[in-house]
């Protein structure tokens, strides 16, 4: 964190999720002891507090996390006043009237995501206002790159907020590939505020993104990794299945969160939980019930490592089938 201090400007602010263990494992709930955890996080963020550079802390809520207007009361009634809190509703059951009205209270940001079944005006509930482009649903999500025409109508609308409120906060979650930071810089340049530093950083961005994506060998080397997939996936599921997997819609898949680590996703109706360090696979389809003590895929699960970076995909799935017997495959325990 000292690195982060030292090699960034001046004006450069950071923003942290809560950990996992506050909003997920004890969602929120202070007889869980989230206070502890709170306090804790908020002293390991205390040098960039104190040297002003530390943005609006996010709690994410989990998917499943619906509308418990009380218990999120308790929760904002702990958090310091000298900081600044966004929360991101992933759950439509908050999306009314009375949630709006009690982040007012707290002065707590809604988190405006670019998601088209959320409510098409942003709703702006503090002081400050909190935007996150997660890039969208889908086999492209984790490389992502927002065109022009997708980007232009969040120009009226961060205008519109801007007025609205002390400062606007934006965040770009489609990071591989270094996309976030080009859409980042697209924004600046569609409202008209970007430098001639960051202009300059642009070219350099695009030059890189040119240079990386447009040679042959890549290309060879992604059909390559495509098929060792199909392999890897092979002795995982049977023929049927997996062309099942390959058969559902790259629409049909959100996936929520990737990370070298972890992967949550939703396929349909159903979550999927990947944690390679624990070596836990997670997910409540009937089919998994019955392939899971065989140590079998389901379709859903093929198709989550059909839709992941090719490369995590290929480690993950190598990892797996070298070593089935230390993966657990676990039905969703709610
Ligand atoms: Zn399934």
């Amino acid at each position: 964190m000292f690195d982060w201090l030292r090699f960034t400007q001046p004006d450069f602010v950071f923003s942290a999720k809560l950990p996992k263990v506050i909003t997920h494992q004890k969602k929120l709930n202070l007889k869980e002891g989230v206070e502890t955890d709170l306090i804790k996080f908020i002293e390991l963020m205390q040098p960039l507090w104190s040297n002003r550079k530390l943005g609006p802390l996010l709690i994410q809520l989990p998917p499943s996390f619906d509308s418990d207007l009380d218990l999120i009361e308790s929760f904002f009634k702990i958090l310091p006043n000298d900081l600044n809190f966004a929360v991101e509703f992933r759950h439509n059951s908050w999306w009314n009237d009375e949630t709006w009205n009690l982040l007012k209270k707290y002065n707590v940001a809604n988190t405006i995501v670019d998601e088209p079944l959320l409510p098409p005006e942003p709703v702006v509930t503090a002081d400050f206002a909190y935007i996150r482009w997660h890039g969208h649903g889908g086999r492209p999500w984790y490389n992502y790159h927002y065109e022009r025409d997708e980007l232009e109508p969040w120009v009226p609308k961060i205008k519109k907020i801007t007025r609205k409120v002390k400062t606007v906060y934006g965040y770009f979650n489609n990071h591989y590939h270094g996309y976030a930071v080009d859409n980042c810089l697209d924004i600046l340049k569609m409202l008209k505020v970007i430098t001639p530093e960051q202009e300059k950083v642009k070219q350099k961005v695009n030059r890189f993104l040119k240079s990386r994506f447009q040679e042959p060998e890549s290309k060879q080397a992604t059909l390559l990794t495509a098929t060792s997939i199909d392999r890897l996936l092979q002795r995982l599921l049977d023929p049927a299945r997996l062309t099942r997997a390959k058969k559902i819609l790259d629409k049909e898949v959100q996936i929520k969160e990737v990370t070298p680590i972890r992967i949550e996703a939703n396929v349909k109706q159903y979550t999927i939980i990947i944690d390679a360090n624990k070596k836990i696979i997670t997910h409540d389809c009937d089919d998994w019930t019955r392939q899971a003590p065989k140590k079998n895929f389901c379709k859903h699960i093929g198709k989550i490592f059909l839709s992941l970076p090719e490369d995590q995909a290929v480690k993950i799935l190598e990892e797996i089938n070298v070593k089935k017997n230390d993966w657990q495959f676990k039905p969703i325990i709610h």
